[in-house]
């Protein structure tokens, strides 16, 4: 008897993270930022505080009212996941039936598709112009004609980097027949979120991140906000122990604290416009080849022609960027890193 793996899983390959050493990493979109001394020290003390030998909090209580209070929301609308990523694929397990249609977004986080794939639905991908900008309209037609039951896609949108105002988002889940899952992993940066609003909405769920703004990608962090219905429906179908007690201790722990969290976003906006300058001062001098797109996120864009041999010649200076179809994506890091990037990026053009 010769065992095999059904046709769902059978092309899959293991996820395959950039190995090898580099100096500098500006592949992952993590925050350049480690917690100050004092934080890690309250760190040190929260993580040997737990019951080691307990099962943790299954809802995550103290964890969910630190994002809660962080983020002005109301407790009984938030629920912790196992990162993002976690909640991502739940929503596609359970909020969507086999065979039933899911709207995805081209370019986007790849992660949707994936998950679609897994829960067996049927991905419709709406394909954004080649500018990377797309028509609100275009899209609410597309989800309709399509009959689809859920529509995901990140709002600023990783890996573009550009970002869709509220008021296009209000007109958007008020005109679908369908779940809007709005990922907004990097909203932290920009100023459009629709959390104050998840009340007004039957079908909305929009979700939050600890592994961008905040610095805790160690942690495995994520949120789900919602109103209190599909809220309901999500603890429902969650598994129980889906937050270890360390990360919910070390992340409640984090989002307590308002000031660092607001210096981390500053710091990190800085970075990004100046990194977003460096590389606009490059496309001036060599037009043409490259076009550098404003981001409202903690990355920059750029489209070129040229991306894969940049890529290439980057990795051998030590420095690991994202190479996608037509398009480089470059995390905002230290002051240095941006500079040894910057050089590096102008090198890599003249050779
Ligand atoms: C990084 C990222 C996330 C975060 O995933 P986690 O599982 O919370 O680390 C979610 N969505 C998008 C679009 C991202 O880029």
């Amino acid at each position: 008897m010769a065992y095999e793996v059904n046709e769902k899983i059978r092309e899959l390959v293991p996820y395959q993270p950039i190995t090898g050493n580099y100096r500098i990493r500006l592949d992952a979109n993590e925050s350049f930022l480690v917690p100050e001394n004092e934080i890690l020290k309250a760190i040190q003390k929260d993580a040997v505080s737990v019951a080691f030998q307990r099962y943790p909090d299954p809802i995550a209580q103290e964890l969910c009212e630190a994002f809660a209070k962080a983020y002005n929301v109301n407790v009984e609308n938030v629920v912790a996941g196992n990162g993002s990523d976690e909640l991502i694929s739940l929503l596609f397990s359970s909020f969507l039936m086999k065979g039933e249609c899911a709207v995805t977004l081209s370019p986007d986080f790849s992660m949707y598709s994936f998950y679609c794939g897994i829960a067996e639905g049927q991905n419709k991908e709406f394909k954004k112009r080649d500018d990377f900008s797309f028509s609100i309209d275009d899209l609410i037609d597309f989800v309709n004609k399509n009959k689809a039951r859920m529509l995901i896609f990140s709002n600023p949108c990783n890996p573009t980097s550009l970002g869709v105002k509220r008021e296009e988002i209000r007109k958007l889940v008020s005109s679908v027949n369908a779940l809007v899952v709005l990922d907004e992993a990097y909203m932290d940066f920009w100023d459009q979120s629709m959390l104050s609003e998840v009340n007004q909405y039957d079908n909305l769920i929009i979700l939050r991140t600890c592994s961008k703004a905040i610095g805790a990608a160690s942690l495995r962090l994520g949120f789900a906000v919602s109103n209190v219905n599909l809220i309901r429906f999500l603890k429902a179908v969650k598994s129980p122990y889906n937050v270890n007690s360390i990360s919910q201790k070390i992340g409640a722990e984090i989002l307590k604290r308002k000031d660092w969290l607001a210096f981390c976003r500053q710091k990190i906006c800085k970075s990004r416009d100046e990194l977003f300058s460096g590389l606009k001062k490059i496309e001036e001098k060599n037009l043409g080849r490259m076009r550098v797109l404003k981001p409202v996120t903690n990355f920059v864009t750029v489209k070129t022609p040229e991306c894969t041999s940049i890529y290439q010649k980057l990795l051998k200076d030590g420095i690991a960027i994202r190479c996608f179809d037509g398009f480089l994506r470059i995390t905002a890091g230290s002051e240095t890193e941006n500079e040894e990037l910057l050089s590096a990026f102008e090198k890599a053009l003249k050779e």
